[in-house]
């Protein structure tokens, strides 16, 4: 399983098979008090070496833009069923859907609101991506995230739904494509252990929905138990 990642990214037999990566955008604040330097455990950091996540602020509110076609929630609500068991160490949800449909500009954009996106284009020099997810933070803390799926007749991606799970899983599995982009909303960066729902590439026909011990474990870095 585990490839290279230098060939895989240029690889013409490997296009669409890739994640896509976390685009960040900083705000700068005029007084911020300075923090100890933490362990990345896989999250990604601010410059001041500190974890950026949620914090206790969850669960993160959810929306789902009109232009996800709607046999796509079903495999969204799977892939937040994934982290029942870190929620409830926690002692509540991590994610909460707030509103299906949600009408306005398909354009992502820091508007106050978490918004999952389907879009139908996408840059032409990243065409790979199957997806992406921009974080949106201040000092250590997220306060808000947007998610699009790479939906772009371009990139030629097949996106395997949830309803279709009894058969061969063809294409790019969307279960597991959100379980790692929630990863991402969370505040996980990539790694290249294989097994991870946050492994950058994610292969056609493959389905890897399930946290593995070590997300688990970088994800209590920042999400304890409180029991
Ligand atoms: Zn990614």
């Amino acid at each position: 399983m585990k490839t290279s990642k230098i060939f895989s990214f240029f690889s013409p037999s490997t296009i669409g098979l890739f994640f896509g990566t976390l685009a960040f955008l900083t705000l700068s604040l005029g007084c911020q008090r300075s923090l100890d330097p933490e362990d990345s455990c896989q999250f990604f950091q601010n410059p001041d070496t500190q974890r950026v996540s949620w914090k206790k602020n969850l669960p993160v509110k959810l929306h789902i833009h009109s232009s996800v076609p709607t046999e796509a929630y079903q495999s969204l609500r799977e892939a937040i069923d994934s982290y029942k068991d870190l929620s409830r160490e926690v002692g509540k949800p991590l994610f909460e859907i707030v509103s299906y449909g949600m009408t306005g500009p398909l354009e992502p954009t820091r508007d106050g609101n978490s918004v999952i996106y389907w879009m139908p284009e996408w840059e032409p020099d990243r065409l790979k991506e199957q997806g992406r997810t921009t974080i949106y933070w201040s000092g250590n803390s997220i306060y808000e995230v947007d998610m699009r799926i790479n939906a772009s007749s371009t990139s030629h991606f097949t996106f395997h739904f949830i309803e279709s799970s009894n058969s061969p899983v063809q294409g790019v599995d969307l279960k597991s494509l959100f379980v790692h982009e929630l990863g991402h909303v969370l505040g996980l960066s990539h790694t290249e252990t294989p097994g991870s729902v946050m492994h950058s590439e994610l292969q056609d026909g493959v389905t890897r929905d399930q946290l593995s011990a070590e997300d688990l474990k970088n994800l209590r870095c920042e999400y304890p138990s409180q029991g």
